[in-house]
């Protein structure tokens, strides 16, 4: 058990200090490597179907001056957390573009791993409505199981540490020293509150599209940044794949009206003037037939910038 002093001092101002005294790699990222930002694709395959030994489900990672901040939470995320060299105590801040299971589907579970790896600093969570229910319901999902590690293991209260900030309008998400995340409302019918991300650090600018089609918002949204993570669709892949999904029977109406198909992914990088453009959220994203060189042709024609094919754990 904690004695309570220590417990008020880890609760306090002092947290997070304490988090870099204690923790090695917070201590040697935050000093030894001065302003940086890293930028790790922590799963790039959308949808929800679980597919074996498939990309991973939708998950970004930045790590800003040695701080995490996680992007969409699908199924796997915190998994690929570690996988990226980065400990899953030292979780701090989390954005969820939109609540399609393939984005949200471990939002809850990520804090819960983080918490059972010795987690007892704040958690910070950004996202539309209903994340504040959905972060109620996954306590109360998990009660048993977290009461009886408070009392029998001498946890802090998970509940306690987690703020969830709710928004359902574009605009300012959340300022700190190091990084400025504004959100831009994208068109990803039937879900009204869906929305991209732009972080504007001080070495760099990323933004994330989250699922969109063509959407003039996200252009200006991303106007001038560095970097622009961008779901895609590639329309031949979808067809082929549609014959394979037999229990979704107006997939391809959605898939068409809520997504963005390869050329307009070009089309937006260009008009918004990034430098890179990083596809991710392929879908499909199990087609063999679909090298990166056809992704990349295929979202050429409009933008002459870098182009990357995102993969699991790339580091950009
Ligand atoms: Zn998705
Ligand atoms: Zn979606």
């Amino acid at each position: 058990m904690m004695s309570t002093p220590r417990r008020n001092f880890l609760a306090g101002a002092g947290a997070l200090a304490a988090m870099a005294a204690l923790s090695p790699w917070h201590a040697g990222h935050a000093q030894g490597t001065g302003k940086h930002t890293r930028l790790v694709l922590l799963g790039t395959g959308g949808g929800p179907r679980v597919i074996a030994n498939g990309r991973s489900k939708p998950a970004n990672l930045l790590v800003i001056n040695g701080v995490p901040y996680v992007v969409d939470c699908g199924e796997g995320v915190a998994h690929q957390v570690e996988r990226a060299g980065v400990p899953l105590n030292s979780l701090r801040y989390v954005f969820i573009t939109h609540h399609h299971s393939d984005h949200d589907l471990d939002y809850g579970n990520l804090i819960y791993d983080g918490w059972a790896s010795g987690l007892r600093t704040p958690v910070d969570t950004y996202g539309p409505p209903p994340t504040k229910a959905m972060t109620a319901a996954y306590w109360e999902l998990n009660k048993f199981d977290i009461e009886t590690r408070i009392a029998d293991e001498g946890r802090p209260d998970l509940r306690k540490l987690v703020t969830v900030h709710e928004f359902d309008k574009p605009g300012l998400v959340m300022q700190n020293d190091d990084v400025k995340v504004s959100a831009a409302r994208v068109r990803h019918p039937p879900i009204t509150q869906a929305y991209a991300y732009r972080f504007d650090a001080t070495d760099r600018s990323i933004v994330f599209s989250g699922d969109t089609t063509f959407s003039p918002e996200l252009i200006e949204l991303a106007r001038g940044a560095d970097v622009l993570v961008h779901e895609v669709m590639h329309l031949g892949g979808v067809e082929t794949l549609l014959k394979r999904v037999s229990n979704a029977a107006t997939l391809r109406e959605h898939l068409l009206a809520s997504h963005t198909v390869t050329e307009d992914v070009g089309k937006v990088a260009a008009a918004a003037g990034v430098k890179t453009l990083v596809l991710s959220h392929l879908v499909p994203s199990d087609d063999a037939s679909l090298t990166d060189e056809v992704w990349t042709d295929a979202v050429r024609k409009h933008f002459s910038g870098q182009i990357i094919v995102g993969r699991d754990l790339l580091e950009i």
